[in-house]
């Protein structure tokens, strides 16, 4: 069994690092909020001082922060872990971060020595609890080999989407979809009840037509159809709208980066903020249709 630091234990990393420890792995913890580091520590974990004291004497090292600023503060800040981890440390990115942010600190870390992947994820809380996550992975046929292990303690899924850094492009292209879908799914269920054809109808049909698509029957935004969706339970998240308009600014920064327009992806980004503007990114994503209905 290995020894993991295991630094961010939010809503996704908390889950995460007590499946490692259910799967028997040595666990060292650490977060800036000190009931998420009890909450471990009652799981079977010990408690870490500092980011660094968590990477000290460890083989593996996993991440889950929330944005690219505290990926870099934490891995290439003033005693950050490339300073501080012993070299030959297989350091673990899953935060959904920005995708230089995401190469410059994979090179950072091989230059000083160590093992770096980016490996974001996909599959919300629910997914991290169960360990049944999709893992998309960036970084060197020998990083994806060394950190495969630990990752199916976490996931279900594991991916190896290439060089350093295509996790993130893998990530944000399929969110991108998600997020473009879902607003056309819900555009459609509003026409049709304006129309006079009820949800469960629609449903039953295009479900089995050709506008098939997981946001219809795996999220369905109108309420009804699919009983698990948060349609039916006030739009309560599920993976929030406040999250879909991260990814999807994520997603409008990269491709000013590669100079590729996405211009349904700037305006599902736009939809999405019109929620924040509203006070409602807390809502599931799903909420999209209150807006498309008029009600927010
Ligand atoms: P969260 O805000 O619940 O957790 C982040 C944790 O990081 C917090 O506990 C915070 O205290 C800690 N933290 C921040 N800076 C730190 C530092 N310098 N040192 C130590 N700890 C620090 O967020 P989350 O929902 O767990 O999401 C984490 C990442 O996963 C994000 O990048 C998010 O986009 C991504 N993600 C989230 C979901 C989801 O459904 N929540 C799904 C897929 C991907």
């Amino acid at each position: 069994m290995a020894a993991i630091g295991f630094i961010g234990l939010g809503n996704m990393g908390g889950p995460m690092a007590r499946n490692l420890v259910k799967a028997g792995h040595k666990l060292k913890v650490f977060d800036l909020a000190a009931g998420a580091v009890s909450a471990l520590v009652e799981a079977g974990a010990e408690k870490a001082e500092s980011a660094c004291d968590a990477a000290r004497d460890v083989e593996f090292v996993v991440t889950m922060l929330p944005a690219g600023e505290h990926v870099r503060a934490v891995y290439m800040g003033e005693d950050g872990l490339i300073s501080s981890a012993r070299k030959g440390t297989v350091f673990i990115d899953s935060s959904t971060i920005d995708i230089p942010s995401a190469r410059e600190t994979i090179a950072a870390a091989e230059q000083a020595g160590m093992t770096m992947i980016d490996a974001p994820v996909s599959g919300g809380v629910g997914g991290a609890e169960a360990g049944t996550l999709t893992f998309m992975v960036g970084g060197t046929e020998e990083a994806f080999a060394k950190a495969k292990p630990i990752l199916e303690k976490m996931g279900k899924n594991i991916f190896h989407a290439g060089a350093a850094g295509n996790g993130q492009v893998a990530k944000v292209c399929n969110n991108m979809i998600l997020g473009i879908t879902m607003i056309g799914v819900s555009e459609a269920f509003v026409l049709g009840e304006k129309l006079g054809l009820d949800a469960q109808t629609l449903f039953d049909i295009s479900s089995t037509a050709s506008g098939q698509c997981w946001s219809m029957t795996s999220y369905c935004p109108a309420p009804g159809p699919v009983p698990a969706s948060p349609a039916n339970r006030n739009y309560q998240p599920g993976f929030s709208a406040a999250m879909m308009l991260k990814d999807l600014r994520l997603a409008q920064d990269a491709s000013k980066t590669a100079r590729t327009p996405i211009p349904l992806g700037a305006q599902a980004a736009q939809l999405y903020a019109l929620m924040e503007a509203a006070g409602e990114e807390g809502l599931d994503f799903s909420g999209i249709i209150k807006l498309i209905r008029g009600e927010i």
